[in-house]
């Protein structure tokens, strides 16, 4: 990434960003912790470079080997969803893809962990993070199915690709009273779902439809 583009676009967008932060309240995004970070949040450098005029519409947008950035509200959302009880500590991502929601994640969490199975994704994340100067987010190559239990019990874990029904090696790292939030169901009819761990019972809410990439099993090749 060169200095201009980091700069160059940086110094324009901060008005653009104040827009789409104007758009993600209309549309009832309240919580003005998410709001300051994504307002402070350069999207354009977690996008590549011939889209980024466009990184501060609300839209996912692709970020090559098939993925996309999520929507700025999604991410907004499921932000605002992980804050909703008390401020967790350590939060695992299940689909790094650009960082974006990692990067958010990590302005407002202690410790973030996140793994993604393309290895190319998640190089590309891992350095621009470590650029900008993020300390406390951790990467892992990884299938996110089986979550990461070294590093378990996790506070909230996050996906942003959609499994048909929730892994259970994932809930299995949930802490007491922590929740795991993310789309869920087969393309086309995924629903934005909390999965809340309550004693020894898990206790599923739907929140609202949504559309992800799907989460694949494996690595990719
Ligand atoms: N959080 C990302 C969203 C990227 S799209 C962002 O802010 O940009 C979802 C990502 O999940 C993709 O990069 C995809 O490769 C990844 N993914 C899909 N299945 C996965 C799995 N089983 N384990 C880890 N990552 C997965």
């Amino acid at each position: 990434m060169t200095a201009t583009r980091r700069h160059g676009i940086g110094m324009t967008s901060q008005r653009t960003r104040d827009r789409m932060v104007g758009r993600l309240e209309e549309l009832g995004i309240k919580d003005q912790r998410v709001l300051a970070v994504i307002r402070a949040t350069p999207r354009h450098l977690f996008v590549e470079e011939a889209l980024a005029s466009r990184a501060y519409e609300d839209t996912a947008l692709p970020i090559g080997y098939g993925q996309t950035i999520s929507q700025p509200y999604i991410v907004a959302r499921m932000t605002e969803l992980v804050l909703q009880t008390h401020r967790p500590q350590h939060v695992l991502e299940v689909g790094t893809g650009s960082g974006y929601q990692a990067a958010v994640l990590a302005q407002l969490v202690p410790r973030v962990y996140t793994v993604e199975r393309i290895s190319a994704l998640l190089e590309r994340s891992r350095r621009l993070l470590l650029d900008v100067g993020f300390g406390n987010i951790h990467f892992r190559l990884s299938d996110g199915s089986w979550g990461w239990p070294e590093k378990a019990p996790f506070d909230v874990i996050v996906l942003t690709a959609a499994p048909v029904t929730v892994p259970e090696e994932l809930l299995a790292q949930l802490a007491p009273s922590g929740f795991l939030i993310g789309p869920v169901g087969p393309e086309g009819a995924q629903q934005l779902t909390i999965v809340r761990r309550e004693n020894r019972r898990f206790v599923h809410q739907i929140i609202e439809p949504v559309s992800f990439v799907p989460l694949r099993r494996g690595l990719e090749a």
